[in-house]
C-alpha cells in the first residue's frame, strides 16, 4: 500500500491548489480525482466555461448593438452556436490540461478514480479498471458541491437543465425560463439573452442577486430589462414539467396566486449542496452538519484531527477563490505555520454586463448590527473613460465608518467591476480610510477614477466630476 503525507480527495480549485502547496512545502501528496480532467467545477463545468461564453455572447451582442454607433459596420452578422460551444470547449481543455502540467511539475501523485474512506487514515480509489488503497498521514477533503433541486423538479437535463447542460445547448432556446435570479441564472440567462433567447427569471426574493447590498440589484436588473430580460421577483417556484418539447413552470406570487410559465428550456438555478455521496465518512468518522456541509474548526480540521475539508464542502460562500484559499491555508498550517484567512474580505463578483462586484458588508448589514456609516456615491455616467467606451450603467458605492471613515464595504456596478474591486480588498485588507483611496492619484481616464471619486463622496461630500 503506497503512504502519502498528505491526500486531497478532490482537484477542483480547493483540492488542485491546496496539492500543489502541500508539494511546495515538500510533503508527499496524493490527489484523487474522479473524473478524467482536473479542476473540479470550476474549469470544468462551471467558471472558466461560464466566462468562455460570457465573453463569445458579449462580442456577439456588442457587434449586434454598439459597433454601429461606433462607426463600424457590419453585414451578415449571425451566431454559430456550435462554434461558440467548441471554442468554450478548447479553452475548458486548455485549462484543465494545465493542471495536469502543474500536478507533474509539483510531483504531486494523481489517482483517477473515486475516493471513499476505508478509515480515518486509509482511503480506497476504484476506477472502472482497479481499486488501490492508499495510506496517508494527513488527508484534505475537497468534494465540492452539486447543483441544488427541488423535490418537485426532476431535473431532466433534456428540458428542465442545470448550469452544466446550459454550457452545452445545441439550440438558442426560444423562451427559457431561469428558476432563481441569483448568480448562475443571470450570468447563463445573459449568455442566452444576448444570443436572441426571450428570458424570463423566476425569483423568490423582492430582488435579483437578494444577498449582495440591495441597490446592486435593482440597478442590475434596469440593465438586463434593457437586454429584454423579463422579472418577476417575490414568486416561489414550486414545480417543473417537461414535455418532449416545453416546459411548464408553476410559482405563487405574494399573493398566493399560482401562475404557470411555458418555454422550451427551464435552468434551475437555486443554490448548489455539499456534495459527500458514497465518500464514506463515516468509516472515519467525520461528521457533517444538518445541511450536509461538513462540519469543520476555526481551522478547517474535522471532528477527527488528521481530517481536513476545505471549499464547497464546507460553510462560507461558495466560490472558487475562497476554495483556493483554504487550500493553502491547510497546507501551510500542515506545515507548522500560521496562515490567516480575512473572511470578510472574500470578494464576490457577477459576470453579467454590467458587472457587479462587492466586497465587505452591505448597506443593509450595517444597518443590521447599528453601525454608524457614510454613502459615497459615483455614476460611471460621469466618467469620461466609460463615455468612451459606452459603458455608462452603474455606480461605485462606498461605505464607511462615520468616526473613523474607515472602508466597510465597496459594491459596484459597472464596466470591469470585477477587476476594479481588488483594489477595494487591498484597501480593506490594510485597513484603509475613505480619504486614503481619495487622496491616491489614479490614472486618467480609468474606471479606477470612478472609486476614488465615490471615497471623496463619501469622506466629505467632494467627489470632483458630480
Ligand atoms: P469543486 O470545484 O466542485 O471540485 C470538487 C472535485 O471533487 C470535483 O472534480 C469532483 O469530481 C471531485 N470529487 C468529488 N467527490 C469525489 C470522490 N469521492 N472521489 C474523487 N473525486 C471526487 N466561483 C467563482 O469564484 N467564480 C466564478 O466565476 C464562478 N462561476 C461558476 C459558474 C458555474 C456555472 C458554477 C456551477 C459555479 C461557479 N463558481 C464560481 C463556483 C465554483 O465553481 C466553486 O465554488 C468551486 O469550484 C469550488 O471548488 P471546490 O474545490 O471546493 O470543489
Ligand atoms: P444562488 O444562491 O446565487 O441563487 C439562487 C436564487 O434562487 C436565490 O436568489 C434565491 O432567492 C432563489 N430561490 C430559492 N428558492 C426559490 C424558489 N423556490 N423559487 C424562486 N427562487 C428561489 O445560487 P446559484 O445561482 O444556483 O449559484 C450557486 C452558487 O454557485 C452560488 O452560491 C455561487 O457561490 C456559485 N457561483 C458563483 C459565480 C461567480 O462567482 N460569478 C457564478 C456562478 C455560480
Amino acid at each position: 500500500m503506497e503512504k502519502f503525507d498528505v491526500t486531497v480527495i478532490g482537484s477542483g480549485p480547493g483540492g488542485y491548489v491546496a496539492a500543489i502547496r502541500c508539494a511546495q512545502l515538500g510533503f508527499k501528496t496524493a490527489l484523487i480525482e474522479r473524473y478524467n480532467t482536473l479542476g473540479g467545477t470550476c474549469l470544468n463545468v462551471g467558471c472558466i466555461p461560464s466566462k468562455a461564453l460570457l465573453d463569445s455572447s458579449e462580442h456577439y451582442h456588442n457587434a449586434s448593438t454598439s459597433f454601429a454607433p461606433h462607426g463600424i459596420e457590419i453585414k451578415g452578422l449571425k451566431v454559430n452556436l456550435p462554434q461558440m460551444i467548441k471554442r468554450k470547449q478548447d479553452v475548458v481543455k486548455q485549462t484543465c490540461d494545465g493542471i495536469s502540467f502543474l500536478m507533474k511539475k509539483n510531483k504531486v501523485t494523481v489517482f483517477q478514480g473515486f475516493g471513499s474512506f476505508d478509515s480515518k487514515n486509509t482511503i480506497k480509489v476504484k476506477n472502472e479498471k482497479t481499486e488501490n488503497l492508499i495510506k496517508s498521514d494527513k488527508i484534505i477533503i475537497a468534494t465540492g458541491s452539486k447543483p441544488f433541486s427541488l423535490p418537485s423538479i426532476a431535473i431532466d437535463k433534456k428540458r428542465i437543465i442545470t448550469s452544466t447542460e446550459a454550457l452545452e445547448l445545441t439550440e438558442v432556446p426560444k423562451h427559457l425560463i431561469l428558476v432563481g435570479g441569483g448568480v448562475i441564472g443571470l450570468e447563463l440567462g445573459s449568455v442566452y439573452a444576448r444570443l436572441g433567447a426571450k428570458i424570463t427569471v423566476l425569483e423568490y426574493a423582492d430582488s435579483i442577486i437578494p444577498t449582495m447590498d440591495k441597490a446592486l440589484g435593482k440597478e442590475l436588473q434596469k440593465s438586463l430589462t434593457k437586454l429584454g430580460i423579463e422579472f418577476y421577483l417575490n414568486h416561489k417556484v414550486t414545480g417543473a414539467k417537461a414535455s418532449a418539447k416545453e416546459v411548464i413552470v408553476t410559482a405563487e406570487n405574494k399573493e398566493g396566486k399560482q401562475l404557470s410559465f411555458n418555454g422550451d428550456y427551464c435552468l434551475v438555478a437555486l443554490g448548489r449542496k455539499p456534495y459527500t455521496d458514497n465518500l464514506e465518512l463515516e468509516k472515519a468518522g467525520v461528521t457533517k452538519d444538518k445541511s450536509g456541509k461538513i462540519e469543520v474548526n476555526e481551522q478547517l480540521q474535522t471532528n477527527i484531527p488528521n481530517i481536513y475539508a476545505i471549499g464547497d464542502v464546507v460553510k462560507g460562500p461558495m466560490l472558487a477563490h475562497k476554495a483556493e484559499e483554504e487550500g493553502v491555508f491547510v497546507a501551510e498550517l500542515l506545515a507548522g505555520q500560521m496562515p490567516h484567512i480575512n473572511y470578510n474580505l472574500i470578494p464576490g463578483v457577477v459576470y453579467t454586463w454590467p458587472e457587479v462586484a462587492s466586497v465587505g458588508a452591505t448597506e443593509e448589514q450595517l444597518k443590521t448590527n447599528g453601525q454608524n456609516f457614510k454613502v459615497g456615491m459615483f455614476p460611471f455616467k460621469a466618467s469620461g473613460r466609460a463615455r468612451a467606451s459606452m459603458d455608462t450603467d452603474g455606480f461605485v458605492k462606498v461605505l464607511a465608518h462615520t468616526d473613523t471613515d474607515e472602508i466597510l464595504g465597496v459594491h459596484i456596478i459597472g464596466p470591469r467591476a470585477a477587476d476594479m474591486i481588488a483594489e477595494a480588498v487591498v484597501a480593506m485588507e490594510y485597513r484603509a480610510s475613505a480619504e486614503d483611496i481619495a487622496r491616491i492619484c489614479h490614472a486618467h481616464p480609468t474606471f479606477t477614477e470612478s472609486l476614488k471619486e465615490a471615497c471623496l463622496d463619501a469622506t466629505a461630500k467632494r467627489a470632483i466630476h458630480i
